[in-house]
């Protein structure tokens, strides 16, 4: 058994593409570059401004 390799949908022309690639290669769609660091400082940020606002 082979693993699947990973791919991820390309939203602008729904083809699966590699997950690693930056851009489509059937569209060349770019990929935001997404860090799940900022994204987990974007979440604390908005709970401490609703923590703020209710306090
Ligand atoms: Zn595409």
């Amino acid at each position: 058994m082979v693993p699947k390799p990973k791919t991820k949908e390309c939203p602008s022309c729904a083809m699966d593409i590699d997950s690693k690639a930056e851009f489509c290669p059937i569209c060349e769609y770019h990929f935001p570059k997404t860090n799940p660091i900022y994204q987990w400082i974007a979440i604390l940020l908005a709970i401490l401004l609703l923590l703020l606002l209710f306090m």
